[in-house]
């Protein structure tokens, strides 16, 4: 069966609908983040099925077996899930061996082999005598997820467990977390208000708002593939082309769009993100050829052109009316303003 189920899960906070009608299903090894802006349910969700907050309507299934719902409901700590927070909340007064034994049941030479077994995997080893004060952020951290992974959850539930960590760490420390969490095997659910973290960590992404899972997909679908406008722009700054529907088509710079379904005059937003606009460097200078691969190019003036790294974006003021597009090129790429260059829109996005 499925490591997790949830179904139609609801609840209210004093005639507030905070999480409403939230299904969903993750496999053993499989990583889905719950990604949304604060206070959209996103704890609330994790706390119901880690059994520490209580529905008010749905189920849980944890391998098949009701625990909450449809019988008896069980406590956390029958559920066999496992809980990592923003504050790692370690015990003071424990050794960091103490620490990750804590959950473990058994004799104390299994204890011992799994409390060793998990201090080599988060590079641990010689810090199990230590007390966490004596340990950094990023160490506390390991210690953590090495506690909340000791006793084998069948699920393990994380809230932004990654935001009390330095921007510097927490790539590493993602990665790191990922390749351990899939090496145990639990079906995870991670929350976050991050997209960048998100991409990173998520198998799937279920967007969350105002209480609801608005889209769910794997990254490159959700990315490219956005059910509205506010999920394209919560991944990104996106480029808005106000158009007009005529027949079954909205015109813009880069040529008619198919928007069947709408009246004549019709308002259209075409939603198109910097990422997905390219310059054609080959064009400059040849005039438009209406056989090129990625469509129509349109004619635009660098207006400004910024490096932030890994991308440069560059904002064009176009030919026809006010439009201004910001594209982005990969490395760096800083033309002057006034630079006049043809822009294209990526048919594969
Ligand atoms: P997120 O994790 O997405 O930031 P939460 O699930 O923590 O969102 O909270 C969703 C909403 O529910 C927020 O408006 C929050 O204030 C409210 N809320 C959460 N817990 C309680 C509670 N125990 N009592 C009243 N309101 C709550």
């Amino acid at each position: 069966p499925t490591r997790l189920t949830v179904d139609a899960l609801s609840r209210a906070f004093g005639g507030r609908q905070v999480v409403a009608d939230v299904s969903l299903s993750i496999e053993a090894g499989e990583v889905m983040c719950l990604l949304g802006p604060s206070g959209c349910g996103k704890s609330t969700t994790l706390r119901m099925i880690a059994g520490v907050e209580r529905p008010d309507q749905g189920q849980i299934r944890i391998d098949g077996v009701p625990v909450f719902g449809a019988g008896p409901t069980l406590p956390p700590e029958a559920r066999g899930v496992g809980l990592m927070f923003q504050d790692f909340a370690l015990f003071p007064h424990l050794t960091v061996a103490g620490n990750v034994a804590f959950g473990l049941k058994g004799d104390s030479a299994a204890k011992t082999r799994r409390v060793g077994e998990l201090l080599e995997k988060v590079n641990l080893c010689g810090f199990a005598q230590k007390h966490p004060h004596e340990l950094s952020g990023g160490e506390q951290q390991r210690v953590a997820l090495a506690r909340a992974l000791a006793p084998r959850p069948r699920v393990m539930l994380m809230d932004e467990p990654f935001s009390g960590l330095d921007n510097r760490l927490r790539d590493g420390v993602r990665d790191a977390t990922l390749a351990l969490l899939k090496e145990e095997g639990a079906a995870v659910l991670l929350v976050t208000h991050e997209p960048d973290e998100a991409m990173r960590m998520a198998d799937e992404i279920a967007l969350m708002r105002a209480g609801e899972i608005v889209q769910r997909g794997a990254p490159y679908n959700i990315y490219n593939a956005p059910v509205d406008r506010a999920a394209a722009a919560f991944f990104s700054d996106i480029n808005v082309i106000r158009g007009v529907s005529k027949g079954a088509l909205t015109a813009t710079p880069f040529g008619d769009f198919l928007t069947p379904g709408h009246a004549d005059g019709t308002p259209v937003d075409i939603i198109i993100r910097p990422q997905h606009l390219k310059i054609d460097f080959d064009r400059a200078g040849r005039g438009p050829n209406p056989t090129v691969q990625d469509g129509t190019p349109a004619r635009g003036t660098v207006a400004r052109a910024r490096f932030l790294g890994r991308e440069s974006l560059v904002d064009f003021a176009m030919a026809d009316g006010g439009l201004v597009l910001t594209a982005s090129v990969p490395g760096v790429f800083l033309p002057k303003p006034g630079t006049a260059l043809w822009l294209m829109i990526r048919r594969d996005r």
